[in-house]
């Protein structure tokens, strides 16, 4: 064999006595069969089998069943992020002619998404209040055949009682979808509660390191979770098998974060609500809120991601306020180590339920620091919102 010839041929390796405690990472487009027969025959393989590297390696393979064993569900497909996991769900399900209702408070980039691609595509997209259940059964008609739904909504939080749409959708035959993506299945389980289709955005907790975007999908049942997987397939949506790896590693940890993030968010909360500056403390797991019975009957537990207002007199400095933060980061996205800020307008996104609060609200994803320092950076804020006290600057912060 001449170099060249020997450069590129494989060896093998023996792998007795090789158990890691790790998830190995299987890069693949090609997949080599043993004969001929095989490869004409490869598209009979299971689901679950290995036919080409867009379809799944065993790294792709880990990870779908990891996250159907969290859900409860029968089968899982990765999809390229949370928005991919809600937009792919809608379009293998609902043909032109038919009707997918959306909550008002849905992610907003799905918005978008309903009014460009779904127009374009002949599928009828109606969004619903997501507290009004007289409504939303009103709208539920013959041609529907999803209804998607967010609990907590985005930004605002809103509680839908899933149970009860469920029981409304299934009895018109029509489908229930749910993005799970603020609970995670660790604090609210859709399919226990008859959802058919969830879908999480696995970029936020899961991954848990703001590291990268991922989404999936996960189905009550396997001829559902079939038919998604032929789609997306034939769509060509697939994942990197590096990106499964890391989340799978950020699985492991997933309990531990969200304790911790959810008990500093329950100390950072209610101190907020008694802040002067403060209107308004939007979070489910808080007594008095609007959504927590619903919460409380339905869910295990919540995470660090909560919104506030403020009081209409410090609107104008806001901005120039949330400046003055050294430790918690302005950005999207949320559910990582580092806690978060993102000011946030939600009235030119509500089209049913109009937001009647102010202009900007705070989304906050509390992070792993300590809850004290949050608090101190928060008081910093506070200072130059309101500019009466000075806060010299911490050292040793953030970084
Ligand atoms: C972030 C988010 C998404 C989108 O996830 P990406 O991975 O960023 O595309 C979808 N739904 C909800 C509720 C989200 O918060």
């Amino acid at each position: 064999m001449r170099d060249d010839t020997r450069s590129v041929t494989r060896v093998s390796v023996s792998l007795e006595g090789y158990d890691s405690l790790t998830v190995p990472i299987h890069r693949a487009s090609t997949i080599r069969y043993p004969d001929a027969a095989s490869f004409a025959a490869r598209f009979e393989r299971s689901a679950d089998g290995y036919v080409y590297g867009l379809y799944g390696t065993p790294t792709h393979r880990y990870l779908e069943k990891k996250i159907t064993e969290l859900q409860e569900g029968a089968r899982t497909v990765l999809v390229p992020s949370g928005q991919a996991a809600v937009t792919c769900s809608i379009l293998a399900l609902v043909a032109t002619g038919e009707r997918v209702l959306i909550p008002d408070t849905v992610y907003g980039p799905v918005r978008d998404f309903a009014t460009h691609e779904l127009a374009a595509l002949g599928i009828e997209a109606v969004f619903y209040d997501p507290l009004d259940l007289r409504a939303l059964d009103s709208l539920i008609n013959v041609r529907t055949r999803l209804v998607w739904t967010e609990s907590p909504g985005s930004i605002t939080l809103e509680m839908q009682d899933i149970p009860a749409i469920v029981l409304m959708a299934h009895a018109k035959g029509a489908l229930v979808g749910c993005d799970n993506t603020w609970a995670t299945p660790l604090n609210f389980r859709p399919i226990r509660h008859g959802v058919d289709i969830v879908a999480e955005a696995l970029s936020k907790h899961f991954s848990g390191h703001s590291d990268l975007v991922l989404g999936s999908i996960t189905t009550r049942d396997e001829a559902l979770g079939l038919k998604l997987k032929a789609c997306l397939g034939r769509l060509g949506i697939g994942t990197s098998p590096d990106d499964c790896v890391l989340l799978a590693r950020g699985i492991e940890t997933l309990t531990v974060r969200l304790e911790r993030s959810n008990a500093s968010a329950l100390q950072i909360a209610p101190w907020l609500a008694g802040h002067p500056c403060v209107e308004m403390v939007i979070h489910p797991a808080l007594p008095g809120n609007p959504g927590h019975e619903i919460w409380k009957r339905d869910f295990s537990g919540a995470c660090g991601v909560f919104t506030f207002t403020l009081k209409e007199q410090y609107a104008d400095r806001a901005f120039v306020a949330l400046d003055s933060l050294q430790l918690i980061s302005i950005g999207a996205s949320w559910g990582g180590t580092k806690s978060l800020i993102a000011p946030s307008s939600v009235k030119a996104l509500r089209t049913v339920r109009p937001w009647t609060g102010p202009d900007y609200l705070f989304r906050l994803s509390v992070g792993l620091e300590h809850p004290d320092d949050l608090k101190d950076d928060l008081t910093r804020f506070f200072a130059a919102l309101t500019e009466s006290e000075r806060i010299e600057p911490r050292t040793a912060v953030g970084g």
